[in-house]
């Protein structure tokens, strides 16, 4: 069997991952023209669910260099003012496992087949049940099965769901990164807080790695390139969508006054690792006869950010996908993958979209 994956996000990568552990032969499309093309290098907290389901798609001797280059989410969680005095709780919180997106691609990434600058353009379903991929540029690519793990934009999905479009929740997301450096190891008991100011709320969380990535590498899996990386404190406010400006610029012009430590640990942040994102959902809705197309991830089930499950729900798809593709022939594996896929992926959707109202700033 054959598998064409198009995009080189967390989900496609480990399906190809997955495969490859399963003897699946499995090449992956990607259109950005490098791995490092953009702002990629976000921290993200991964459930026992999110975390296994990505154990399980990687070879296990490469589980102990997992185990060293992530980091742990635990904590009071309060609410804090702008001066960092204690106004409330949160309740309790999300603990679970902090990784960097941009570590943990380059941990997928090893090994791989990856074409990057492959934008994947259309796709035909052959009178033989095999489909051919077409490309921006570059040759077609005849597999027996093509995963759009393309993104909440995804072309694939345009093709083969065009009913199954993105809705823009109109919310805004600015978030940035800073070194921990020395000057912000006094904000401690503000990570995984919520500062609460007039309007608006400021989210801090720090991705402190078990051991620095690179260091890791070298020592638990020398044949794995990792990024030279330190410790960061990731930032985020959510936004009305009326401001045009840049990430720390939108983020700033809302924090008159807060505390020295809080303006600077935003002024300080690193430009390349912020970004200004809209908040777009996909619903999973209509299903598709199973064939030799489906989707994965974002493409499929996009969740706004506030809930914390749009990257462990694409893992999750990851693990079941592989793992229905080693038992069964190819349409079944698909189909059964499906049933199951879009009644917990239409649910992370839910709960994320519950979440979202709690971070939406009022306009005044
Ligand atoms: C700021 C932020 C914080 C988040 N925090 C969390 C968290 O704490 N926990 C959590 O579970 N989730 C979190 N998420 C969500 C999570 O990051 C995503 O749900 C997850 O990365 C989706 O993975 P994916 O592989 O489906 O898609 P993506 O990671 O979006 O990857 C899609 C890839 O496809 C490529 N592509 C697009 N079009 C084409 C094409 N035509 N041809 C070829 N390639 C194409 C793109 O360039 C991209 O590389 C967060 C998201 C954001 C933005």
């Amino acid at each position: 069997m054959r598998v064409s994956i198009a995009g080189a996000g967390l989900g496609g990568l480990c399906l190809a991952q997955g495969l490859r552990g399963a003897g699946i032969d499995a090449e992956v499309y990607e259109r950005d023209p490098a791995i490092t093309a953009r702002f990629q290098g976000y921290r993200l907290v991964l459930n026992q669910a999110g975390f296994d389901a990505l154990r399980g798609c990687l070879p296990p001797r490469w589980h102990a260099l997992l185990d060293a280059i992530v980091g742990d989410a635990h904590g009071e969680r309060l609410v804090l003012d702008p001066q960092l005095n204690r106004i409330g709780e949160l309740g309790p919180g999300r603990t679970g496992i902090v990784v960097d997106r941009h570590v943990l691609r380059h941990l997928l990434l090893t090994g791989l087949t990856v074409h990057t600058g492959a934008a994947l353009t259309g796709y035909d379903v052959r009178s033989d049940g095999k489909v051919e991929a077409r490309f921006e540029h570059g040759d077609p690519v005849v597999g027996d099965l093509l995963v759009g793990a393309d993104g909440v934009g995804s072309r694939v999905r345009a093709l083969l769901s065009p009913q199954t479009v993105p809705t823009d929740t109109g919310v805004r997301f600015v978030i940035g990164r800073t070194p921990l450096t020395e000057q912000f190891a006094g904000l401690s008991r503000a990570f995984g807080s919520k500062i609460a100011g007039d309007g608006v709320s400021l989210l801090l969380g720090a991705m402190r790695f078990r051991t620095p990535p690179k260091q890791a590498a070298e020592e638990l899996a020398p044949e794995v390139a990792l990024p030279d990386v330190g410790d960061y404190v990731r930032w985020a406010m959510i936004l009305p969508p009326d401001d045009a400006v840049t990430p720390q610029e939108a983020a700033l012009s809302r924090m008159e006054g807060w505390h020295p430590d809080l303006r600077a640990l935003v002024e300080q942040s690193d430009p390349d690792n912020s970004a200004l994102l809209s908040i777009r959902v996909v619903e999973p809705r209509a299903r598709w006869t199973p064939g030799p197309v489906t989707l994965l991830g974002d493409a499929i089930h996009a969740t706004s950010p506030t809930g914390g499950n749009g990257a462990n729900t694409a893992l999750r798809d990851a693990d079941l996908l592989r793992r229905c593709l080693a038992e069964g022939s190819l349409v079944e594996a698909v189909g059964g993958y499906e049933r199951e896929m879009f009644a917990y992926g239409a649910e992370a959707v839910r709960q994320s979209l519950d979440a979202l109202p709690a971070y939406v700033p009022q306009t005044s």
